[in-house]
């Protein structure tokens, strides 16, 4: 889904792009998602955040509450809409990902077409044998590119959370709804629901414990589990079919990559920055990453792409990640692109098995994925210049939460 984003951005930059998808289709699951007014306006950026915001959500408040529905803390989302410009939507995953497709040109995707190794050197990136000028490695929260770049940081890690999610229809119009996140103290699991501008109300359950595998016993443990909570619970699972429900163990990045480019390649949505999904932003995240791509390629050619994402990569980590500390042993640090001198400041990009380090500015190249294991990537290409597009983020601040009076 995200990858498309980035490419309208290419697109709109100039530049000739391929998305290349393992995945014999484009598809998305049935499930719903919250776009936050921040990824809005990274929408709208891409000249795609109209229709999404007529789909705005209907509902003005939200939050957090007890598991009976009592608020421990409030967010009044006009508030937040009027303060950031743009409101919370809430869109089930294929619309927005039929609104995403339909921006690419014909023939921009080209499906059945799982990326297996990069080699990144100072004029050109190879992908399977294609040449491009720049990779942008989308390839998801496991993303096997990521571990071939960056041999030493530690992937992911389980948050111990699994989380199901689905949109119920057919909900009977007067069911009582308690909008934002139900929490059960006794054992942390959450239920979330949010109603859509189709009559469709999305929701989420998470939980800690072992929960049954087989759908249908799954299911019914789910709403058990929510049986003396708010009944918009039960009532929201008891609306929808198990095999409609979505479940992950859901994990983010151990600690952040040291780096969201090396050299032409860059790393985008889930593969750069994968976080849990409470937070409400992997994909506002991957729609901001797609903006950013889009401003330093902008007016960029062949020989700028290196300097340009060393830009993105400025633009999309934040401060404190930059730091000097913030590098491991073995992982390339962040710094200016390898086409000029000797940079000591940057370490060294990797190769497989994370051993080899080149000096900076030589011409092997970077030499990612070669190893036993094929390297999972989606890759994006802008392959000429050109441009006159000006994208520019605006970062809108957070919802201001105040308590409820009880
Ligand atoms: C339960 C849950 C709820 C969430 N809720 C929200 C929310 O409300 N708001 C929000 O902003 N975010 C939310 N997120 C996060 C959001 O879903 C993700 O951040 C987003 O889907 C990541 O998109 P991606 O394109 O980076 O990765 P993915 O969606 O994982 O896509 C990766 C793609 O790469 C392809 N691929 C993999 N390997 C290869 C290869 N070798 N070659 C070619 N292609 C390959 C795959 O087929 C796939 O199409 C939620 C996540 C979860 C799990």
């Amino acid at each position: 889904m995200l990858p498309a984003a980035a490419s309208t951005a290419l697109h709109r930059a100039g530049h000739a792009v391929t998305v290349l998808e393992r995945a014999g289709e484009l598809r998305e699951t049935g499930a719903g998602i919250g776009i936050m007014p921040n990824g809005v306006l990274a929408l709208d950026a891409l000249g795609l955040g109209g229709p999404v915001r007529e789909r705005a959500a209907p509902f003005a408040e939200g939050g957090i509450r007890d598991r009976h529905g009592r608020a421990l803390l409030a967010t009044d989302r006009s508030a937040l809409r009027d303060l950031v410009g743009a409101p919370v939507t809430v869109l089930t995953r294929p619309w927005l990902h039929r609104l995403l497709a339909a921006a690419l040109p014909a023939g921009t995707v080209v499906t059945g077409r799982a990326v297996t190794a990069l080699r990144e050197g100072p004029t050109g990136v190879e992908i399977d044998g294609h040449r491009t000028d720049v990779a942008v490695v989308a390839d998801g929260a496991g993303s096997r590119l990521r571990a071939a770049l960056f041999p030493a940081h530690p992937g992911l890690r389980r948050s111990g959370e699994s989380a199901a999610r689905s949109v119920a229809t057919g909900v009977p119009a007067d069911l009582p709804l308690a909008p934002g996140e139900l929490l059960d103290h006794r054992t942390g699991d959450r239920f979330g629901c949010m109603p859509m501008s189709d009559g469709g109300v999305y929701w989420y359950a998470t939980w800690r414990d072992t929960a049954p595998d087989d759908p249908p016993a799954r299911h019914r443990w789910l709403r058990e589990r929510r049986a003396d909570w708010h009944p918009c619970a039960a009532a929201l699972i008891d609306a929808t079919a198990p095999e409609a429900v979505h479940v992950v163990q859901t994990a983010q990045l151990a600690r952040p990559l040291p780096a969201l480019a090396v050299g032409r390649v860059a790393l985008l949505g889930d593969a750069a920055h994968a976080m849990t999904p409470d937070l409400g932003q992997g994909a506002c995240q991957a729609f901001e990453d797609a903006v950013a791509l889009g401003a330093v390629l902008t007016g960029a050619g062949p020989a700028e792409a290196p300097a340009a994402l060393a830009r993105y990569d400025a633009l999309r980590r934040p401060p404190h990640e930059r730091a000097p500390a913030a590098g491991r042993a073995g992982e390339p640090r962040a710094g200016p692109p390898r086409t000029g001198g000797p940079d000591p400041g940057r370490g060294a990009p990797a190769r497989p098995g994370g051993a080899v380090h080149e000096g900076a500015g030589r011409a092997a190249g970077l030499h990612a994925a070669a190893g036993p294991h094929p390297s999972r990537s989606k890759a994006t290409f802008p392959q000429r210049d050109r441009v006159k597009v000006a994208l520019l983020q605006r970062r809108g601040g957070w919802g201001q939460r105040s308590p409820m009076p009880t």
